[in-house]
């Protein structure tokens, strides 16, 4: 008779990041499966403690954070795109001018403060704001960007968390009308070139809604979403010009460049650290 991995055994390699066609070998008796099981956790634990001491006395910065800072360097230094910084906590008002109101699915995943206030589920809100009113005052397109912390209320799994890390980029008054999406597809190209991500895939999307999207995909996961305007919500903002905005989740991308199977393992954490789980 053969035998499996145990539940626990499984578990443990699962932490220790065993690659997934391990874990469901069969062996020809315990005896054979607890051995294998010792030598693999001695073997994973030991390249996982290789991998914390080479954070911290090489790398000094996880890899979410280099994938951020490689994103920004292109942005500020290639593309002449602003940072911009805008508060986490946005009014529900904000949020109903995204049409983001009580039947739109986005709101049941929404964490709502005191005072009709919630943290903010997505970048694009206070975006839209800063673009409309910079681009009143300054009559010139404008090319911005935020990198930070969003929230939604998500069933968990691999690819999602509570708490993750969007950058999202939007530029106004800077494509003729009919080149949108030749010029998203550029700045996608462009984006996963400087994060040194060689294999993903662009696909576009036709929503009644939203007209054309464009995700940006690898390994059957979303990276990022990319949108364009001219569009329906933009008369609300004063917005009345061509417009392209990517978002792209950074623990996504993480995960991918890193190889992972769980985006927790990139994400905020107390239990991991840079991809390396703590308690060995
Ligand atoms: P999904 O369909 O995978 O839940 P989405 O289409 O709702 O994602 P968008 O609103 O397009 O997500 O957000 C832009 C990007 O932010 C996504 O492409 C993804 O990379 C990332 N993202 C969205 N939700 C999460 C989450 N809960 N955890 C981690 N990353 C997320
Ligand atoms: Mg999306």
């Amino acid at each position: 008779m053969s035998e499996l991995l145990t539940v626990s055994q499984r578990q443990r390699l699962v932490e220790l990041s065993a690659p997934i066609d391990l874990l469901d070998l069969e062996f020809s008796d315990k005896s054979e499966r607890d051995q294998f099981y010792k030598a693999k956790e001695v073997e994973l634990s030991k390249a996982n403690k290789e991998k914390i001491i080479s954070l911290l006395s090489g790398e000094h910065r996880p890899l979410l954070c280099t994938i951020e800072s490689d994103l920004v360097k292109w942005l500020t230094e290639k593309e002449a795109f602003t940072q911009v910084v805008t508060p986490i906590i946005i009014s529900e008002k904000a949020l109903d001018k995204m049409t983001i109101t009580a039947e739109h699915p986005l709101t049941s995943q929404v964490f709502w403060l005191e005072g009709k206030k919630c943290l903010r589920p997505m970048l694009a809100p206070n975006l839209y704001e800063l673009m409309g009113d910079m681009h009143r005052v300054l009559r010139q397109p404008v090319k911005i960007f935020e990198s930070g912390p969003c929230f939604r209320k998500e069933t968990q799994g691999a690819l999602h968390m509570n708490e993750f890390t969007m950058l999202n980029l939007v530029e106004l008054a800077a494509t003729p009308e009919g080149g949108q999406m030749e010029r998203l597809k550029q700045l996608a190209h462009d984006a996963m070139a400087a994060m040194g991500i060689l294999n993903y895939e662009l696909e576009i999307t036709t929503s009644e809604v939203y007209g054309k999207t464009l995700d940006i995909v690898a390994d059957g996961i979303e990276l990022a979403s990319g949108a364009f305007g001219p569009h329906p919500l933009d008369a609300k903002w004063g917005i009345f010009d061509t417009w392209v905005g990517i978002g792209f989740g950074l623990e996504r991308l993480a995960m991918v460049k890193g190889g992972y199977q769980n985006i927790k393992r990139v994400g905020r954490s107390l239990a991991y650290l840079d991809g390396a789980r703590l308690n060995v």
